[in-house]
């Protein structure tokens, strides 16, 4: 993959911020499970918060490099929740950059883009996950506004959003019925009904979110009617391929701490690393990065040049996310006590790394999709 200078000094930006910005508070913010907001508009002032997005509404004019360095190089902070919850823009803004009319680009992706207003993207729901046309949240056109009722769950920033991009059901067909629609805070009827406790990611708010009757203006229906299905599989291409960069980038950190502390580290009167079962171990964990990274920038570079490419991403996101699960576990094991303790990166990247099979699409559900493209 070719970086070039600009990426270059772009991932030295990145690492600095993670490094002044992040590292040192990290610990802090995930046990209070939260990090100020401020931290949002220091992002966007590094360059970094909207650098995917066209310069015309205040982002970078980046491309999918950029979005990768990005995620690689903040998670060296050490908070996956940090970077979850600065990266909600990046699963919200699509559909509006897709669907939306230049009116509303211009009113709702410059004041994310700037840090000033936080987004967050609500697909899932209580009733169903997976199976996104199985969605059961209405909108119901009543004249030049929209009735929309139902509740959404595990929503990345949900509990802090301005607004939220949410996908509501307008017919019965199953697919073809479904449209995106801008839910701002303050709208009667709109409300968080609770934030969720997790497993990792505890500096991402996580919410349950309840709508009863909000009255949304046809202003904010994000394209026709029906267009909601197909602009949320294409977003789908884009947050499964930087799930997949958390899932190396992961891999790559603790692999890191764990070479590291092997060489530190000393047992039976010589350090770890002395011993041939921790060098295999370490040697293997090598492998599983660069094998899924390469994929990784492999995949990125095909789809920079336009290809869709829906079964290969999912495969790199199933690869990346399992190979974290495997190099996570050989890294705690490697830090023995120490990768248990709280006080360590190893531990709560650990920890945060559960997520990726799951969150984005299954590891099933890519399965699913994989299979369908070998003809099954
Ligand atoms: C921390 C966190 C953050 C999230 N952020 C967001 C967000 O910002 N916005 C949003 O909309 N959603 C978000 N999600 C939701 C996430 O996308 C879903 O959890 C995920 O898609 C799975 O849906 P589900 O939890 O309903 O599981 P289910 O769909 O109920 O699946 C449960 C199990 O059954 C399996 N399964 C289901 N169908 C099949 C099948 N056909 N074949 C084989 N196995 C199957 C699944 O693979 C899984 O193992 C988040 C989730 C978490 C945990």
């Amino acid at each position: 993959m070719q970086f070039d200078e600009s990426h270059e000094l772009y991932r030295q930006s990145c690492l600095r911020f993670a490094r002044e910005k992040i590292a040192p508070l990290a610990a802090e913010w995930e046990e209070a499970e939260t990090f100020p907001r401020e931290l949002y508009r220091e992002a966007a002032e590094a360059g970094i918060l909207g650098v995917t997005f066209p310069s015309e509404y205040g982002g970078g004019g980046g491309d999918l490099l950029h979005s990768m360095i990005t995620v690689e190089a903040l998670l060296t902070g050490g908070s996956s929740g940090v970077v979850a919850s600065l990266g909600s823009l990046g699963i919200a803004l699509p559909p509006v950059l897709l669907l939306g009319s230049e009116q509303q680009k211009q009113r709702f992706l410059p004041p994310v883009l700037a840090g000033e207003k936080i987004a967050a993207l609500a697909i899932s729901e209580p009733g169903t996950g997976s199976d996104v046309a199985g969605i059961r949240t209405r909108a119901e056109r009543d004249g030049e506004q929209y009735l929309l009722s139902g509740s959404k769950l595990y929503i990345t920033s949900g509990v802090r959003a301005d607004f939220v991009t949410v996908l509501a059901r307008t017919g019965p067909d199953k697919h073809g019925g479904l449209t995106f629609f801008i839910v701002e805070r303050g709208m009667p009827g709109y409300s968080v009904s609770r934030a969720l406790k997790k497993t990792g990611w505890w500096a991402s708010d996580t919410a349950e979110l309840a709508f009863d009757s909000v009255r949304v203006p046809v202003e904010n229906r994000l394209g026709e009617e029906g267009s909601g299905f197909v602009a949320l599989m294409k977003n789908f291409q884009g947050e499964r391929l930087g799930l997949a960069t958390y899932g190396h980038a992961t891999a790559e950190i603790v692999l890191a701490d764990a070479l590291a502390y092997a060489k530190e580290r000393q047992a039976f009167g010589r350090p770890l690393a002395g011993f041939q079962v921790t060098r295999h171990k370490l040697a293997l964990m090598a492998t599983k990065v660069a094998v899924a990274k390469s994929f990784n920038y492999a995949l990125a570079e095909r789809v920079m040049k336009g290809e869709y490419l829906v079964a290969e991403v999912s495969m790199a996101k199933n690869f990346s996310s399992q190979i974290a699960q495997e190099v996570c576990f050989e890294a705690v094991q490697i830090l023995g006590g120490m990768g248990y303790m709280r006080e360590t990166r190893v531990e709560r990247l650990s920890r945060d790394a559960r997520i990726l099979p799951i969150g984005g699409g299954t590891t099933e559900i890519m399965n699913e999709i994989i299979a369908k493209s070998l003809g099954l």
